[in-house]
């Protein structure tokens, strides 16, 4: 006997309805028994209907829709295969509707007539399309034996066994087509086995039977690694144990309900799940015959949950409080999710439907009346919108670290979790939490267990010079990024009047034209709204721009969950207080603030001093050339050229900033030197450091480019004077940032031959770090600090580093 159930996404059209029957022919051994649901989404249209029914708003307009369609399938399949025999009564549903609104009251026994409706038409529109085969209509009343209730109602296997095989014996037929998610009491009254439950109606059916297969139908190729719809990357699932399809079901993954494992378990019956709309596809196969060894199988999630906290002096140590706690419950009919108790036992929490919540509520106020007057018991504490994520694997147990790197994915996920649990055998450990949060959690699980490919998605904040050599480099590696398994996307763009957002991806060969034709400014609110809406997981702000403004958000920026990567040094030299919120910002938040390309643009600086200092060691002396425009200048007028000579030749050459006093003034060297400073773990705002200018001061102070260009060569003399003084020592002079003893200073410096700073010309950049660990020579770091390429470079290395680690 082979029993094949098809789910309503099987079953939504006329298309499909023959597509099942085609898949009937094809599998057909010997016996068959047929188990199948309603058209899709019909279910929810009786659902519906009863509601409006009920409240007296009116049904007509629903009727007439639910009625259209349902004739519809009737009269094409009756084109194809003749007109279905046994067609059910709508006239008699629409009776008991009439009924229901006008009591404006629709009892259990009734709402399970209704909503059970549309599984009648499946078979009655299945019985006529497999009419050659003299398919058999086999009411689920006759054989399924139900307990508790009309509409969520569990079946009593031994007594439907019995029924089952007599039934069969007395009407042998080939193929047998029985309506799902139904059965009938003691009282042989009509009963449903809960919303999705036409699993359960087949695995029950192949229990009883003892069936060499239960099959179910859908409109996925099997169990995958996490729910398809959300997760695109999903694997399917070859081989699933029973534990493990049961916890995964119970804990959210719709492809199969619940209580569908435990009749397929108990009568050894192996569940096969296929995919409908692609028959010859592999399924999975859930049996306890094939023993898999990957440790993870697969990740779900259940929403919509809510968690109520029981708790009170009263608890402590007494017998039997939380058995009262869940007898209370169980009475009310109130399923419970998930259970944890503190160790001290002063309290238990345990999740439930949110839709439940109110009957939960109602249920432990009257059970706990008593205590709670006497103060023995405190008011019940709810948190609403939660979800479970529970990862799921009978080969958990064996390896170590699982739990670690579970917890961990969380809280990259910037998750806070609310409870914990973890089932005796270890096949499972779920975790409660927020359940906005519930699909990114999901997703940094899936890419952590799964597919093992880690995600950036970059939002690009200025487009200048070196922003857009970034996007430049970014697009040509993506190849590299491919072979070390990491997805890399640009989703947004902005500079000071536009901001592009692709919720896919920004086109990198348009985004010129395409950031142009935003008529949207960059709005952190809005940023942080797509990257809720996208799920996106590990977002960084890079920030090539040099504004102010955007440097005093990225406190903003952190405390939002992005990982901020600046190339703009505003917001290290802006005040001491301002640079440790940054810092206090990244560590709460988990996330990155980095910023290489402040000191020496593309150089590894900043790296080398957070590892050095991080490890204990300590600055005793800093001397370095920081400026690519300074250091240029300074070795050209060593060879001869007087100031005014190397400043033009720098700035013809394009070394210097377009106002060249940019450079001279020393203000940008004193940037990076107090960063520098910082880092070694020195407390100093921009001020304390001491600025000696190229310029003597006020010098050509109000004058143009072109105006102040044309006085500097009064300065050439007395620069000449300076120049060969410090020849006469053997000496060159340099422009300098130090740090000594906890001063700061940038100027002019005469270097003999065996300072490290002496060969250092034509736009490189050196830093010479003398420290507790590197003496009496120093460590220094050398090679061109300037330029949009390596700066990018940089820039691209440090937005890398928001990889998880
Ligand atoms: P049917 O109508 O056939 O009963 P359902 O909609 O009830 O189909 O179940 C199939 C759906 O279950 C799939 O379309 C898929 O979106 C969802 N689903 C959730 N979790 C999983 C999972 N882990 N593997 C496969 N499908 C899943
Ligand atoms: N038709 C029912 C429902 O939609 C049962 C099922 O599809 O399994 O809930
Ligand atoms: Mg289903």
């Amino acid at each position: 006997m082979q029993v094949l159930k098809f789910g309503g996404s099987s079953l939504a059209d006329a298309r499909c309805l023959k597509q099942v029957s085609d898949i009937v022919r094809a599998e057909l051994r010997e016996n068959m028994l047929l188990v199948l649901s309603a058209p899709g989404g019909m279910t929810d249209s009786l659902v519906e209907l009863a509601e409006l029914a009920q409240s007296g708003n009116g049904f007509e307009q629903a009727w007439q829709q639910f009625y259209e369609r349902a004739h519809n399938l009737k009269r094409e399949v009756t084109e194809v295969a003749g007109e279905p025999s046994n067609w059910p009564d709508f006239n008699a549903l629409k009776q008991k509707l009439n009924g229901v609104e006008l009591l404006g009251l629709c009892p259990n026994s009734v709402t399970a007539y209704v909503i059970s409706f549309g599984e009648r038409i499946s078979v009655a529109l299945m019985q006529a399309l497999l009419h050659d085969l003299g398919a058999h209509y086999l009411s689920a009343q006759e054989v399924v034996c139900s307990v508790g209730g009309y509409l969520d109602a569990e079946v009593d296997l031994d007594a439907s066994k019995v029924k089952f095989q007599q039934y069969l014996k007395a009407n042998p037929a080939q193929v047998c087509i029985m309506p799902g998610f139904t059965g009938a009491n003691e009282q042989g009254e009509l009963t449903t086995l809960g919303r999705n439950g036409s699993d359960y109606s087949a695995a029950v059916a192949a229990a009883c039977l003892e069936a060499e297969v239960c099959q179910i139908w859908t409109d996925v190729d099997g169990v995958y690694s996490a729910d398809p719809r959300y997760i695109t990357s999903a694997q399917k699932v070859d081989f699933l144990s029973y534990k493990e399809a049961m916890e995964l079901s119970y804990f959210g993954a719709k492809v199969l309900h619940p209580k569908t494992i435990v009749p397929c378990a108990k009568a050894g019956v192996p569940c096969e799940i296929k995919n409908t709309h692609d028959p010859k596809a592999p399924g999975s196969l859930i049996s306890d015959e094939n023993v898999s060894s990957e440790p993870v199988k697969a990740l779900s999630s259940l929403q919509d949950l809510a968690m109520l906290t029981v708790s009170g002096p009263g608890m402590k140590g007494k017998v039997g409080m939380a058995a009262k706690v869940f007898s209370a419950l169980a009475t009310d009919n109130v399923s419970i999710v998930m259970i944890t108790q503190s160790s001290c036992e002063f309290s238990i929490s345990f999740c439930v439907h949110q839709q439940d919540l109110a009957l939960a509520l109602r249920a432990l106020e009257s059970a706990f009346e008593l205590e709670s007057k006497a103060g023995l018991i405190e008011p019940v504490q709810v948190q609403r919108n939660l979800a479970i994520v529970t990862l799921v694997g009978d080969n958990m147990r064996a390896h170590k670290g699982l739990a670690a790197k579970f917890f961990a994915s969380l809280a990259q996920a910037q998750v806070n979790i609310v409870a914990i649990a973890q089932d005796s055998t270890e096949s499972s450990i779920s975790a409660v939490i927020d359940g906005e949060l519930c699909n990114d959690a999901v997703k940094v699980c899936h890419e952590n267990f799964f597919t093992h490919i880690p995600s950036i998605d970059v939002f690009l904040l200025g487009c200048g010079l070196v922003g857009s050599e970034l996007l430049n480099q970014v697009q040509k590696q993506q190849q590299w990024l491919k072979q070390r398994n990491v997805k890399l996307k640009v989703r947004g763009i902005a500079n000071s009047r536009h901001m592009l957002l692709n919720s896919d991806e920004v086109n990198l060969d348009t985004w010129q034209e395409d950031l142009a034709n935003c008529a949207q400014q960059f709005d952190l609110k809005l940023v942080e709204q797509f990257v809720k809406q996208n799920h996106l997981i590990n977002p960084v702000i890079v920030d090539c721009s040099s504004s102010g403004a955007l440097a005093a958000q990225y406190a903003d920026f952190l405390n939002s969950g992005f990982h901020v990567v600046a190339a703009n040094k505003k917001a290290n030299t802006s005040s001491m207080a301002y640079y440790r919120e940054l810092k206090l910002a990244a560590q709460k938040h988990n996330r990155r603030f980095l910023y290489e390309t402040n000191v020496g643009a593309g150089l590894p600086v900043l790296d080398n001093l957070q590892s050095l200092f991080g490890a204990g060691d300590q600055l005793l002396h800093f001397s370095g050339i920081l400026s690519g425009s300074l250091s240029y200048m300074f070795g050209v007028i060593s060879d001869g050229l007087s100031l005014s000579e190397a400043t033009q030749k720098a700035k013809a050459s394009g070394f210097t900033e377009p106002d060249p006093r940019d450079d001279l003034s020393g203000t940008d060297v004193a940037r990076k030197l107090l960063i520098i400073a910082r880092e070694s773990g020195l407390e100093l705002e921009l001020d304390d450091i001491e600025v000696e200018s190229v310029l003597p001061q006020g010098f050509a102070q109000g004058l143009g480019v072109d105006e102040f260009m044309a006085k500097l060569p009064e300065l050439d003399d007395d620069f000449a004077d300076k120049v060969s003084s410090a020849k006469a020592q053997g000496k060159v002079l340099r422009y300098v940032g130090s740090i000594d003893n906890g001063k700061c200073r940038v100027g002019i410096e005469a270097v003999d031959s065996e300072h490290a700073l002496y060969d250092i010309r034509d736009g490189e950049n050196a830093l010479a770090i003398l420290s507790a660990y590197y003496q009496p020579k120093p460590f220094v770091i050398r090679g061109y600090g300037a330029g949009a390429e390596v700066t990018a470079a940089g820039v691209f290395a440090d937005v890398l580093k928001t990889l998880p680690r």
